[in-house]
């Protein structure tokens, strides 16, 4: 996959839901990408912040699969298919982004409060909170500050209506985050 592949994908899956929230998948990757750059975050994690749910469109698993207990994995897929193209400063937030919410729910009471229905049910899904050991090896990762940053994006880009740059805005931070990867 290259960068215009990339965009395509978003374009043609862009419009299926966002996991039982009132945005579609390409909103609420604009709107978390758009967080991202509102708090001047890299231009590798303004990419990865725009692509991190980009496993679910890269499977043909339905939109309700969490109902029926399937996790999809999402974001193994996804970190796996981006690795090929961008650097770890992309793909490592991406895969630890599930994990980076199971590590606030473990560390966070108000996180785990304030989390959506479909969120709490995915949750359980993959593995619930982690316990205190999980939590002290997620923080020895490298990338374990920029996965918690995403998470938080993720949580807060479901905002039915939000305008948000189009993705041709974003291209350039794809292609600059692809060229910084040292393959
Ligand atoms: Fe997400």
């Amino acid at each position: 996959m290259n960068v215009q592949q990339i965009v395509e994908l978003l374009e043609r899956r862009g419009d299926s839901q966002y996991g039982g929230e009132s945005v579609s998948q390409l909103e609420h990757a604009l709107q978390c990408a758009k967080l991202a750059e509102d708090e001047n975050a890299s231009t590798e994690l303004i990419s990865a912040a725009l692509l991190h749910d980009l496993g679910h469109m890269l499977h043909d698993l339905p939109e309700d699969a969490p109902d029926h207990g399937v996790d999809d994995r999402h974001e193994i897929t996804a970190a796996r298919h981006l690795a090929a193209l961008f650097p770890p400063a992309v793909t490592e937030p991406i895969r630890m982004h599930v994990d980076a919410k199971r590590y606030l729910c473990s560390v966070d009471r108000d996180y785990l409060n304030a989390l959506s229905s479909p969120s709490i049910q995915s949750l359980e899904l993959q593995g619930g909170p982690f316990d205190a050991e999980e939590a002290t090896s997620f923080e020895a990762n490298p990338y374990a500050e920029d996965a918690v940053r995403l998470r938080r994006w993720d949580d807060l880009a479901k905002v039915a209506g939000l305008e948000t740059p189009p993705l041709k805005h974003y291209e350039p931070h794809l292609r600059a985050a692809a060229e910084s990867a040292d393959l």
